[in-house]
């Protein structure tokens, strides 16, 4: 109910891209938001996984991969285009490629809400990006892999609305959750709380029933879903999320944040 009062107030409101949001940000009664990752539809039933996910989602997550930064391919800024017209949920474009700088512009454009890039991509530039991200009119989030020190992104935290910790090394399926990250997770939602701050915590990769509890409870806000979590429940997508939120359901009942 709330997510269809939400649509139809974006719609009637015509809201940018990041106002879309802040709004879906205020107003989710779930304990982890959603982020599908659309790349992930059955290409033979991409419409209808499309318009059943998009209503019932907080974020589209949209993976980029350039075979360089990671050794696999995917889908690009023309695939983001291509929903514009045809989704009301905030999209994410996780850029998983050498050089973000290249593309942000074309993310942008092609209707972005939030565009994060991994933060040793932009080691050398990480406050001439962000801000060329935010001058688009786009939210800036940073992803990082496992291996990648938080102590990197400290300095411009405070210009980010997300930060995305990567639970496997990004661009691979099949990995196992690398269970250390619900303590980076934990560091990053103190530091969040020190600092006075408010960007979103997502844990990405390998994501499944066994971590949202664990996830949670370490500070996450958004979990990103791929095939373990939601399409490999089922092939029909219906009853795939159905699945899914009866396990998250079950895995969050009376968890608390630890902090
Ligand atoms: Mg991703």
């Amino acid at each position: 109910m709330i997510i269809r009062m939400r649509i139809q107030r974006n719609s009637e409101r015509n809201l940018t891209e990041p106002e879309k949001m802040e709004e879906s940000e205020m107003e989710n009664e779930r304990k982890l938001k959603l982020a599908p990752s659309m790349g992930c539809c059955d290409l033979f039933d991409f419409r209808h996984q499309v318009e059943f996910i998009d209503p019932r989602s907080d974020f589209l997550h949209i993976d980029i991969k350039d075979g360089n930064y990671v050794k696999t391919y995917s889908i690009g800024p023309d695939f983001m285009a291509a929903l514009k017209e045809h989704v009301k949920t905030p999209m994410d474009a996780h850029l998983m490629v050498s050089h973000p700088q290249e593309i942000i512009e074309d993310c942008a454009k092609a209707g972005a809400a939030c565009i994060t890039p991994h933060t040793d991509c932009i080691e050398s530039d990480a406050f001439v990006t962000i801000n060329r991200i935010l001058s688009l009119g786009c939210k800036a989030g940073i992803a990082l892999n496992p291996s990648s020190s938080l102590e990197a992104i400290r300095y411009y935290l405070p210009l980010l609305s997300k930060v995305t910790v990567m639970i496997v090394d990004a661009g691979y399926a099949g990995q196992k959750v690398i269970t250390q990250m619900y303590d980076k997770i934990s560091t990053l939602a103190k530091w969040r709380a020190e600092m006075g701050l408010s960007f979103l915590i997502e844990a990405d990769g390998s994501m499944n029933a066994d971590v949202y509890r664990p996830l949670y409870e370490a500070g996450a806000d958004v979990v990103v879903l791929g095939p373990p979590a939601l399409w490999k429940k089922d092939p029909d997508i219906e009853k795939a999320w159905s699945v899914m939120e009866q396990e998250m359901k079950a895995a969050l009942k009376d968890a608390n944040r630890n902090i």
